[in-house]
């Protein structure tokens, strides 16, 4: 009889598997991107943009004042005529032109996303690139084709719009604003955030390499102050997308002027698993729900519901898997989580923990050894919270999950309604028809079926309540850039 010698546990790990920083060569110093050229802040100032991994500097980025951004809203202003009055057709081409130097330059763009945000390489070149372009093509596609998409409505464009986007999803955020905006004949001032202003900057010389008419896109790069500046500007629209707070004092600014406003905000998104789900798959998606770019995600799955009768055992094997992840430096491709994106950030989710684990939730992280300069967060869950509790209400916008529990379909709409947002939900079932059911009373803007964090251009998102209104992507996404009769 053969003898069977027991196996030895398995001990490997994964070598570093870094990307190389040569394919992307930072410029020591950037400027505003107005009327087609690179220009010196005038009243502005220049602030050093940092690598959150590591804490080094950059590069030195202008931050516009509000005497740059008036210079860019005339611009955008001047050009507005011409390009409203060019064959849609035309308008088509310039879009197509930036996704192919968009794709032609991914790799460059994906190493200087995860330099200036922190976020895993990986993420950056599979899922913010890709889909970046991605936008820009299927917009490209629309812009002949626009009364279809409305209808047979008679609609013209709005004229100059402003749009103010945040420092998560830097370069996809500015896809999402600028490729509808374009398509539908408008001219745009792009205000991105002003700790990942690098891949806007790179958009602006894909712009320019595109050869857009002067003054068709503008990007003025700064803090808040620029944001408002650009807010309060003879803009016809304002597309925002950041928090809920910042959001409401748009709505006031704008209340009573006429012009337009789109806003995408926070979320508090529910991911409910019931009994009948796959388990390991709904753990992989509960990973990707709140830890995918950590967990700095609007739509992030940060409150996991679970039906009582697999609680437990969900949690056991969600554990499990966070063992697995790996945690460190972004441009490594084996990473799954990466840095926060600032100190300020940092702070945010440490002050939510704290609050957590003082009103009685139970934490878990897994070990895991952080690096010593950068801002980190390890992968955390806590169980045992209840709905009262800051974890379960307010936005952490890090790596934190909140496990609450339910026993039936009812309890779990009624829970995961519970929030002032509106953003998304994920359900996990093998039914179809309790997946329709609760996408029916779900008050969320988009409702993932047994997966989660997916995206695509061709599907609107956007929220309810205090999580915005107003849909980017899709044919949806045109609307808020025409005016119509
Ligand atoms: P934030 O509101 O602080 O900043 C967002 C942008 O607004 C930045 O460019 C910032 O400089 C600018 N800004 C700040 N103050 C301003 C003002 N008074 N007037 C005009 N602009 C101003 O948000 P953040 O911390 O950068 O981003 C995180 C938030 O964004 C989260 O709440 C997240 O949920 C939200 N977000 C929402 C979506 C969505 O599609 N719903 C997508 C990504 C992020």
């Amino acid at each position: 009889m053969a003898t069977v010698t027991p196996r030895a546990a398995l001990q490997w790990d994964y070598a570093p598997a870094p990307e190389s920083r040569d394919a992307a060569s930072l410029r020591e110093s950037y400027d505003l991107f107005i009327n087609g050229a690179f220009v010196a802040p005038t009243d502005g100032a220049r602030v050093q943009t940092i690598n959150p991994a590591t804490e080094e500097p950059l590069a030195s980025v202008a931050f516009a004042g509000p005497g740059d951004v008036a210079a860019a809203v005339a611009a955008a202003r001047e050009a507005a005529p011409k390009w409203a009055a060019l064959a849609p057709l035309e308008r088509g081409k310039y879009l197509f032109r930036i996704a192919r130097l968009i794709q032609e330059r991914s790799r460059e763009l994906a190493i200087v996303e995860s330099l200036d945000g922190g976020k895993p390489i990986r993420e950056s070149r599979d899922v913010d690139i890709p889909l970046a372009a991605a936008h820009f093509f299927s917009y490209a596609g629309w812009a002949d084709k626009l009364g279809y998409a409305v209808g047979g409505r008679a609609f013209a464009p709005r004229g100059v719009v402003g749009q103010v986007v945040p420092w998560n999803f830097p370069l996809l955020m500015a896809a999402w604003k600028l490729a509808p905006a374009l398509a539908c004949g408008n001219t745009a001032v792009l205000k991105p955030a002003e700790t990942t202003p690098l891949t806007a900057l790179l958009l602006a010389e894909i712009v320019q390499e595109a050869d857009l008419p002067p003054g068709v896109v503008n990007v003025v790069t700064g803090d808040g102050g620029a944001g408002a500046a650009l807010v309060r500007s003879d803009v016809d629209k304002v597309a925002f997308t950041g928090s809920t707070a910042v959001g409401k004092e748009i709505q006031r600014a704008l209340a009573g002027t006429g012009r337009g406003l789109t806003l995408e905000l926070g979320g508090k998104s529910a991911n409910i698993v019931f009994e009948d789900a796959a388990l390991d798959q709904a753990v992989e998606g509960i990973i990707e729900g709140i830890f995918f770019n950590q967990g700095h995600v609007c739509c992030a799955g940060s409150r996991l519901l679970l039906q009582e009768s697999v609680a437990e055992e969900v949690v056991r094997r969600l554990w499990a898997r966070m063992e697995r992840l790996r945690v460190g430096d972004p441009l490594d491709k084996n990473t799954d989580v990466g840095a926060i994106n600032s100190r300020q950030q940092l702070e945010k989710i440490t002050e939510l923990v704290a609050s957590g684990e003082e009103e009685g939730a139970e934490i878990y992280q897994p070990p895991c050894r952080l690096p010593e300069k950068g801002y980190w967060f390890a992968p955390t869950v806590f169980t045992n919270v209840a709905q009262s509790y800051r974890i379960a209400q307010e936005e952490i916008f890090g790596p934190v999950l909140s496990v609450l529990t339910f026993r039936t379909p009812d309890e779990a709409v009624e829970k995961a309604n519970n929030t002032p947002y509106g953003l998304s939900a994920g359900v996990w079932t093998e039914k179809g028809s309790r997946i329709l059911a609760m996408a029916q009373k779900l008050r969320a803007g988009v409702i993932w079926a047994n997966t989660y964090n997916r995206f695509d251009p061709t599907s609107p998102f956007g929220g309810y309540k205090e999580s915005g209104f107003g849909r980017e992507g899709g044919r949806h996404g045109l609307e808020p850039y025409l005016d119509f009769e």
